[in-house]
């Protein structure tokens, strides 16, 4: 058998090692520590936010969000439609209502002209159009949305932007790293993601009062009190001193993997040329992470992503449909979807569309068989 090609796996140096042993050595194996409270200023200063939280989770990251939101029973999240469930999924822990946003062929981000309809519908006047608490955008395979236009329609309509950039982290947009746009933001450092730490997250924000509120949460809520005394509902969400550690190594290196990853990206791009299909789109305006290399077969071709993946599969190399949209899924069947016009844009792109092998670790001479067997399927 071939040695396997992953998407994307998690990539060492010796960095992680060293703040790992100094965990050990200091004894803070613990979920608070010298490691975490680095890695939080490392984090906000690489990004240029006020300010952060490490979590378990980019999940966990999300959940506090929304909770900071003020989303409670019924309430509205207008959500991108074309991502990872645990973009969405949070609304609902809080009993909220997703409304999902079509994406846009740009960028494959939320549709500024989707949402702005959204935005009109939900004009606050009954409680069947009840006002947005807030737009959850993310960033797809670390590709920036179009911010300018959906901050400008937030701010027209008075509802605040929370970012999704669980994909995005190292991404700019006009210069800005994503994670700074939103009122609040979610990273994820999960296994698979552009740095890691196996698994874990963060929350950034402006708002340093939020962020003591989330923090609060975060570690069961315990009320300033000479016992266990509870005013509000808590969680056990702090990330571990020596997990921590891990992302501080991991961080010293997310240049150098951003590089790594455009390079993968430029490779397929000339490597892919004169078949039917296309890479994923980014904006001119933005600078991609590059985190996941996919493509997109041109309408009218006979080969599907399956025919691809599964050809790829046989030679142990590992691809990926699209995210199936969160309005096409059995769970949020009932949930509404504004598309800019009659098209469905996100069902299109995910019936056409599939996610390359995109891990820092393929040389160039296995992305070179990776893209003949591509060439071979069309
Ligand atoms: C990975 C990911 C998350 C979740 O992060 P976890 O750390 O795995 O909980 C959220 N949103 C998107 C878009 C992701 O890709």
């Amino acid at each position: 058998m071939e040695e396997r090609v992953y998407l994307s796996s998690p990539t060492m140096h010796q960095d992680e090692m060293r703040f790992i042993q100094e965990a050990f050595d200091t004894n803070w194996v613990a979920p608070l520590g010298p490691n975490v409270d680095q890695f939080e200023k490392e984090v906000a200063e690489y990004l240029d936010v006020r300010a952060s939280l490490a979590l378990v989770s980019g999940t966990a990251a999300l959940h506090l969000i929304v909770r900071l939101a003020g989303v409670s029973r019924d309430d509205i999240v207008l959500c991108s439609d074309l991502t990872f469930a645990a973009t969405v999924n949070p609304v609902s822990y809080e009993n909220g209502t997703q409304v999902f946003i079509d994406s846009e062929r740009d960028s494959w981000n939320m549709d500024p002209l989707a949402l702005e309809k959204a935005l009109k519908y939900y004009d606050g006047n009954s409680y069947e159009r009840r006002k947005p608490k807030a737009v959850m955008l993310a960033h797809l395979y670390g590709s920036p949305a179009k911010l300018d236009e959906i901050i400008a329609l937030c701010e027209k309509y008075d509802v605040p932007l929370m970012e999704d950039a669980a994909e995005s982290l190292g991404a700019t947009y006009k210069g800005k790293q994503t994670g700074g746009f939103g009122v609040h933001a979610a990273i994820s450092f999960n296994g698979n993601k552009i740095i890691t730490t196996s698994g874990g997250g963060m929350l950034l924000s402006s708002d340093e009062e939020a962020v003591r509120k989330a923090r609060f949460w975060s570690t069961q809520a315990r009320d300033p009190a000479p016992w266990y005394q509870h005013s509000e509902l808590g969680y056990n969400y702090r990330m571990s001193n020596v997990v921590a550690g891990i992302g501080r190594g991991q961080l010293m290196w997310l240049d150098e993997h951003k590089r790594l990853k455009k390079e993968i990206y430029l490779r397929y791009l000339s490597g892919l040329q004169g078949l039917p299909l296309s890479m994923n789109p980014y904006l001119k305006e933005s600078e991609p992470n590059f985190w996941l290399s996919c493509a997109l077969i041109n309408q009218g071709c006979k080969v599907t992503p399956m025919d691809v993946l599964n050809r790829l599969n046989e030679h142990n190399i590992e691809g990926r449909p699209l995210w199936k949209p969160m309005h096409l899924q059995p769970y949020y069947a009932k949930n509404a979807f504004f598309t800019a016009n009659e098209e469905d844009v996100g069902a299109d792109l995910f019936s056409r569309g599939f996610c390359l092998p995109s891990d820092i670790k393929m040389t160039p001479e296995t992305q070179e068989r990776v893209i003949e067997i591509i060439r071979s399927c069309f």
